[in-house]
């Protein structure tokens, strides 16, 4: 008897020393349990990629036109998703990048948009915009690049953090999981893209389009790095002076040859509507965007992120580092030139090159074998309303102003004049002042305000916020549930009809932030030792990512995660 006891108790502790020395994860998924055989041990780099823009479906319309090292090793050797949704209403970068670092919805990570109103400081406020952090400078005397980004151009300082996320990311989970010893960086094209996935705990860096460098703010740094000085002493940007993208294959391999010159693309002051774009002289204000603009931008991050893999050692030792790299070559593409567009195949195509040479450095420096990959996107993109109408979909283009217009014609007839307090889509804010000096109850004009622009043309739906908490059966309802933060959103939510464009003024041909499925669709691939090759085409959700990495890692799901593991990836 005793010794039954004891054999069973010796199985039971040996099982137990096994679990410890191996570090198995053990996972539970509903009502069962799966034994994650690969343990987090093997892993030195969660390596996260996100590719800014690139909607679900365009992987599959250019796979002909890929190498067999880039996007198509992931295809190949992943675990892919087919067929993932945001479930957020706004797909704009800072909302889908922070959703993909959190593993919750906007409602929770407070990123509702990329510009919201402040009611309390009465201004605009740019999503990681940071008076308190300042840019560090890079150089003597700043040149100041042109800002076309509508967004960017609202922030009133270049200052950055990660202050205004309200929640903890998967990152931030490495960095208190391993004690501080976990190497967290987060780089990009652009400073939103970069912040929000290096969370509180790790380090950001993004190019500027007014120098052409990698900066970083005073939230991370008290001096740049001097592997980071080093590469903008180098000033490799500027080697694109005077030169042009040009097209990497003959015309006639791609699918899109004929979609070259179409007269609702967006010319940047000389760049063009066809091949070859001239990125014109360095000193040209608009020279560093046109380079963000094409595939020369991505290379630059590759160049940046190889630097810094090495300076900084990631991956060299048993504590997991964490990096990821987005991409904003295609978004940037996208809004010019519109994702149908030869432009958005060719980028996609140099893209394909880009990721296979980074592929190959982490197998090298790292080890594919010691790296788990992730890549998704922070949301799609639209169609242009000109391309949808000339192939038989008729759509259109919203005018910002319009819609206000139509607001404050409902606010006058509750004799207030000018109801509305501002408008950056797709948030409408009400001028509380007014309503409460005119004794009015403010619920019933939001919901006036909503349904008058319900009605007009171009708009499928506009919900006020009093609204949302009753509960309502439309699935957009829920989507602008999901977007909502009482602090930060505005009283009603404006969506356009499908294809139709709604933005703020600017040079801006195309734009996501739609509710619909051509902004929500993005792919989700991970890859890595234990990770299967398979293919999947359920539905899944963007919110599942950081609970996925953070089970397969055997952490805890950031703080306010909603997603669950993507049980695919850990059996
Ligand atoms: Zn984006």
């Amino acid at each position: 008897m005793q010794e039954a006891v004891k054999r069973i108790r010796g199985v039971f502790m040996s099982r137990i020393s096994l679990l410890l020395t191996i570090g198995m994860a053990i996972v539970t998924v509903g009502s069962s349990t799966i034994v994650n055989a690969q343990t987090n041990a093997e892993i030195r780099l969660v390596l996260q990629i996100t590719v800014d823009g690139l909607r679900g479906d365009l992987l599959n319309r250019y796979q002909a036109g890929f190498g067999k090292d880039g996007f198509r090793y992931l295809l190949k050797q992943g675990t892919v998703y087919t067929n993932a949704q945001y479930q957020h209403a706004n797909t704009e970068t800072i909302v889908g990048h922070t959703t993909l670092a959190t593993g919750t919805f906007p409602s929770q990570h407070g990123m509702i948009g990329n510009v919201w109103f402040d009611r309390e400081a009465k201004e605009l406020a740019y999503n990681i915009e940071d008076a308190d952090a300042p840019l560090l400078p890079t150089r003597d005397e700043a040149i100041k690049g042109e800002q076309v980004d509508p967004a960017q151009k609202l922030s009133r300082t270049q200052g950055r953090s990660p202050r205004a996320i309200l929640v903890p990311t998967l990152s931030d989970g490495l960095a208190a999981y391993y004690g501080g010893r976990s190497k967290i960086f987060g780089v990009s094209g652009k400073d939103r893209s970069a912040v929000a996935m290096a969370g509180q705990t790790g380090k950001a860096f993004w190019f500027s389009t007014d120098t052409g460098d990698f900066v970083t703010s005073s939230y991370y740094y008290d001096a740049y790095p001097e592997w980071v000085s080093d590469w903008n002493t180098q000033r490799r940007a500027e080697k694109y002076g005077g030169t042009k993208w040009e097209l990497a294959d003959d015309i006639s391999t791609y699918l899109l040859g004929a979609q070259d010159d179409r007269p609702y693309e967006v010319d940047l002051k000389g760049y063009g509507r066809v091949f070859p774009h001239p990125f014109g002289e360095v000193d040209d204000k608009l020279f560093y965007t046109r380079i963000v603009v094409s595939p020369a931008g991505n290379q630059l991050l590759l160049d940046f992120s190889k630097t810094l893999v090495t300076h900084e050692q990631l991956g060299q030792d048993t504590i997991p580092d964490y990096l990821s790299i987005s991409f904003s070559g295609v978004d940037a593409v996208n809004h010019f030139f519109g994702p149908s567009s030869l432009e958005n195949e060719e980028v996609i195509r140099q893209l394909d090159s880009t990721l296979a040479e980074l592929l190959k450095f982490i197998d090298k420096s790292v080890g594919l074998k010691h790296t788990l990959i992730i890549l998704a996107a922070d949301h799609g993109m639209a169609d242009m309303p000109e391309y949808m109408t000339e192939l038989g979909y008729a759509a259109g283009r919203l005018d910002p102003d319009g819609i206000a217009a139509i607001a404050n014609k409902t606010g006058n007839s509750f004799g207030i004049d000018e109801v509305v307090r501002f408008f950056f889509r797709p948030y409408l804010y009400l001028d509380d002042e007014k309503i409460a000096a005119a004794n009015l109850d403010r619920t019933i004009i939001e919901q006036a305000v909503a349904a008058a622009l319900t009605d007009s043309n171009g708009i499928a739906l506009a919900v006020a916020s009093s609204s949302l908490s009753a509960r309502q059966a439309n699935p957009l309802v829920e989507q602008v549930r999901n977007n909502f933060h009482a602090a930060r959103s505005g009283d009603i939510y404006v969506i356009q009809e499908p294809y139709w464009f709604l933005f703020d003024k600017g040079p801006i041909a195309v734009m996501h932030g739609s509710p619909w499925r051509y902004d929500t669709h993005v792919p989700i691939i991970f890859a890595g030792p234990g990770v299967d090759a398979q293919t999947v085409h359920r539905l899944v959700h963007p919110v599942d990512v950081a609970p996925t990495i953070a089970v397969f890692m055997g952490l805890t799901p950031p703080g306010a995660a909603q997603g669950s593991p993507l049980i695919e990836v850990l059996q």
